[in-house]
């Protein structure tokens, strides 16, 4: 029984650590590929998106690979805000006095093109509503 519950758990860890490694945004919040960093700290790592959509337009991704908004628990409440808040922390420190936009893709139907969880932090010009 102490056998395969250690079998089943390391190949969740097994396949968990193949597919973090994998995974665009970590290697961008370990280094490995390169990024223009915004901002850091022990939870995340914000950094210039590549294709801006405003003239300002920033990821902030947690350093924990999680998918999507769609994998969270309760558990990740205290992450969350964290992340929400560092957005707003650098929105602060761009000025961004008139206003700005925090999104979080989720899923096909969201839009999501990268599956590691991120906020965009979109400002500098007015936004339209409804998005696309
Ligand atoms: P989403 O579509 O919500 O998953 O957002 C993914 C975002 O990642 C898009 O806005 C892309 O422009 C951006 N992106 C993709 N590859 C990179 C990269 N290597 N560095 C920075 N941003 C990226
Ligand atoms: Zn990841």
């Amino acid at each position: 029984m102490l056998n395969s519950l250690v079998f089943v758990h390391e190949t969740l860890l097994f396949l968990y650590t193949g597919f973090a490694m994998s995974c665009l945004f970590c290697k961008i919040v370990d280094g490995s590929i390169p990024s223009k960093s915004v901002y850091e700290d022990e939870l995340c790592y914000a950094f210039a998106d590549l294709h801006p959509q405003a003239p300002v337009h920033i990821l902030v991704a947690p350093r924990e690979h999680i998918a999507s908004m769609d994998d969270t628990d309760k558990s990740d409440t205290a992450l969350l805000g964290h992340l929400l808040w560092a957005a707003s922390e650098i929105a602060r420190e761009k000025g961004l006095v008139k206003g700005y936009r925090l999104v979080i893709n989720t899923g096909e139907d969201g839009g999501q093109t990268v599956d590691h969880l991120h906020v965009h932090l979109l400002g500098g010009r007015p936004l339209s509503w409804p998005p696309g």
